[in-house]
């Protein structure tokens, strides 16, 4: 019987987390399509991890003392991620968040506890943005740290030494492919790192949205985005200290509309619901797969990431109103439901 053991504490929880046979994908790819259910930690998505990471490290150079503050600036579920691990610890969390992201992880925000601070979404390059407005937070703060996760590889190290070693076990070391986007970047470089030290041979693949730079950074070697993409969590415009030496061995682009029909089949077809970087995840590990396949490796196994729960984004991608104001396709459930 395959039963995990008991955990002393809460923070065990985090990690180690199912993979599972995705079917649809598979029948696509023609091969073996597995994804990682992140969506399975008890913040509901992959950013515990570095969470977790980026607290410990502070605590272990004597950085963060008891009564302290953790800052962040983060799509969200980094955010929720560190709240969880403060609470858990006896930190208390000062979350920046552009004002564009979903209401449901600002409400899952503040009712974890942490101090929200909103602000306009904006270039990376103007002060106002909320990396550098939570850096200047962190300043201003007595007893306060910065996690800083875009250039903190204590985020990328969660992977190398968490998500990749579970990959590596739970596929019995038969893995050809892996492939996921980046917002840090933590995950697709510490996993890729990760896995290249168990076979160098596994193939790893960046999938990016629209609107991101590093397809055409890592196809062309220079940072150059191309249209827009209303996923949250992922799409880099810079080289960050934790995209510093991945591993990219191939690259792909994938559109909102991509994404999200395979969120559409997994939720029909399989039972899962997911956010749209989980979608383009899939789409991404899809056209690995067709890769493999067509250089006449016999039946590849590709993993990808289901980074979160769909039930963070009942207020966008599940609500028509809102996908027809992106000018996106609504499910058609969803639409059927509106005319009725
Ligand atoms: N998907 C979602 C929903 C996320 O919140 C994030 C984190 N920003 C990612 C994917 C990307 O993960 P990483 O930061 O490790 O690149």
């Amino acid at each position: 019987m395959n039963i995990t053991r008991p955990f002393a504490d809460t923070l065990g929880l985090i990690g180690n987390t199912p993979l599972v046979r995705l079917a649809g994908p598979s029948a696509a790819a023609g091969c073996d399509i597995w994804g990682k259910c992140e969506f399975a930690n008890p913040g509901g998505s992959v950013k515990d991890r570095a969470a977790l990471a980026i607290i410990r490290d502070a605590e272990s150079r004597g950085e963060l003392q008891p009564g302290g503050t953790v800052v962040e600036g983060t799509a969200g579920n980094t955010g929720i991620g560190i709240a969880l691990v403060a609470n858990a610890r006896g930190y208390k969390t000062i979350i920046v968040m552009p004002d564009n992201q979903s209401k449901e992880k600002m409400d899952t925000l503040r009712a974890l506890s942490a101090k929200l601070v909103l602000v306009p979404p904006t270039k990376f390059s103007n002060p106002g943005h909320f990396v550098h407005t939570s850096r200047r937070l962190a300043e201003e703060t007595p007893g306060a740290v910065w996690a800083n996760q875009f250039d903190n590889i204590a985020n990328r190290r969660a992977h190398i030494e968490g998500t990749a070693p579970e990959l590596w076990e739970q596929m019995a070391g038969r893995i050809d492919g892996f492939t996921c986007a980046a917002g840090t970047g933590g995950t697709i470089a510490g996993v890729g790192l990760g896995l290249k030290a168990f076979d160098e041979n596994i193939r790893i693949a960046l999938t990016d949205p629209h609107g991101a730079a590093l397809y055409n950074y890592y196809a062309h070697g220079e940072l150059a985005a191309e249209g827009s993409s209303v996923a949250e969590g992922i799409g880099q415009g810079r080289i960050t200290a934790n995209l510093e030496g991945a591993p990219i061995d191939t690259q792909f682009r994938i559109s909102d509309e991509e994404g999200l029909d395979w969120v559409a089949r997994l939720l029909r077809e399989e039972g899962l619901c997911l956010g749209l970087s989980s979608g383009i995840n899939v789409a991404g590990a899809v056209m690995l797969g067709k890769q493999l396949v067509a250089e006449g490796r016999k039946q590849p196994q590709v993993a990808t990431i289901l980074c979160d729960t769909g039930f963070r984004y009942l207020s966008t991608l599940y609500n028509p109103a809102w996908l027809t104001s992106k000018g996106l396709p609504v499910f058609d459930w969803l639409a059927d439901e509106d005319a009725s």
